[in-house]
């Protein structure tokens, strides 16, 4: 069965098809179908609102179930930022590395023992006839005081679980952990509960 991946991150694409496949997903994206999905004002603020929003307007447009992640990095001790604005922090303009020496830098003073974060997926899924399913996955990891590895993208060099930055793990082992792993096995699981019943 054809969803359509309410994304143009190619690495998040990667990860939620990778996911699904098993459970018989065909994972499709506005290219695949020819279609270009309008782009959505992520106006929420919480992640969960704005995966919905990027989820309905991408069913209304292409008629197919859409499905959509919003996600994010929150610092506790920056009072959860960047959180639903992760990927805009700072500013158009900027790239990954970019965002990473901001966040370094505007946690430059926080010392080690206090530079816990977590990375947050909602994931939404929007069905032509107004159905919807919602998850969410959270993983705790700490910031560290550089850049490290070059698997992965966004905040991924800068986010430890144990002793390796999520950015030095493989596919599998990242989906294992993730937050997006995580909304995603749980969401497998209300998909085939909601294609069952
Ligand atoms: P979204 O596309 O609006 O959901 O923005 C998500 C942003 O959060 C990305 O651009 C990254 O900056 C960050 N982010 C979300 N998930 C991850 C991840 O798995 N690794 C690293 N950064 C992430």
């Amino acid at each position: 069965m054809k969803y359509i991946i309410a994304t143009h991150n190619a690495h998040k694409l990667a990860e939620i098809s990778r996911i699904l496949a098993p459970l018989g997903i065909e994972a499709v994206t506005d290219r695949d179908l020819g279609i270009a999905l309008p782009e959505v004002d992520e106006t929420g603020t919480t992640f969960a609102e704005n995966a919905y929003l990027k989820a309905a307007s991408a069913c209304e447009f292409s008629g197919l179930p859409a499905i959509a992640d919003d996600s994010g990095l929150a610092v506790d001790a920056l009072g959860g930022e960047p959180g639903v604005y992760s990927a805009r922090y700072g500013g158009e303009g900027l790239d990954d590395n970019d965002r990473n020496n901001l966040l370094l830098k505007n946690m430059a003073d926080i010392p080690v023992g206090q530079r816990q974060a977590q990375f947050v997926s909602a994931v939404c899924c929007v069905f032509p006839n107004g159905d919807t399913l919602r998850t969410e996955g959270i993983v705790r990891g700490e910031i560290g005081f550089a850049a490290k590895g070059e698997n992965g993208f966004g905040y991924d060099p800068l986010f430890y679980v144990g002793d390796r930055t999520t950015a030095e793990m493989s596919a599998q082992e990242k989906d294992a952990i993730s937050h997006r792993g995580q909304a995603l096995a749980a969401f497998a699981v209300k998909l085939e509960e909601y294609l069952n019943k």
